[in-house]
């Protein structure tokens, strides 16, 4: 794979349930996910706000269960040697984070705007509804990824 699929995951609330700064049950659906996005040769970064104890805490944790992350907090060294930087943004094909919101509007960006179920649509320039964007995380993460 010359340029494999890089995701970007967030620890607290995306490997394991939200229980900062105490490491929550995992969410082992997710981790398999990416142990297999690994095995298929996609990269798998650490995005996460821990730092120091609390970080090394959550990295063995990963470990433990079979995810070893291909950087941390940072960007992936190829990329680093490709763009001749390392710019403090993540650079990613995706971020998966419970608390991200997808913005799936196409060329144009959106607005989001809440709706009456409790999720959110985006809205392109032209008010036309595209997207309901709010669904749960794990489907909507399961169709970015081959069986
Ligand atoms: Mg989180």
């Amino acid at each position: 794979m010359n340029n494999p699929k890089v995701i970007a995951v967030d620890f607290d609330g995306t490997l394991c349930e939200n229980q900062w700064p105490r490491i929550g049950h995992e969410n082992r659906q997710i981790i398999n996910l990416l142990v297999r996005h690994q095995v298929n040769g996609g990269k798998v970064i650490l995005w996460t706000c821990r730092e120091g104890e609390l970080l090394d805490e959550a990295v063995l944790w990963c470990l433990n269960r079979g995810l070893r992350f291909d950087a941390i907090n940072d960007n992936l060294p190829e990329n680093i040697a490709r763009y001749g930087n390392n710019c403090r943004k993540v650079w990613a094909d995706e971020y998966w984070d419970d608390k991200s919101v997808i913005i799936s509007a196409g060329k144009r960006p959106g607005l989001l705007r809440k709706d009456d179920a409790g999720g959110y649509r985006a809205m392109n320039w032209s008010r036309e509804t595209l997207t309901i964007v709010k669904k749960p995380l794990l489907a909507r993460l399961k169709r970015w990824l081959k069986p």
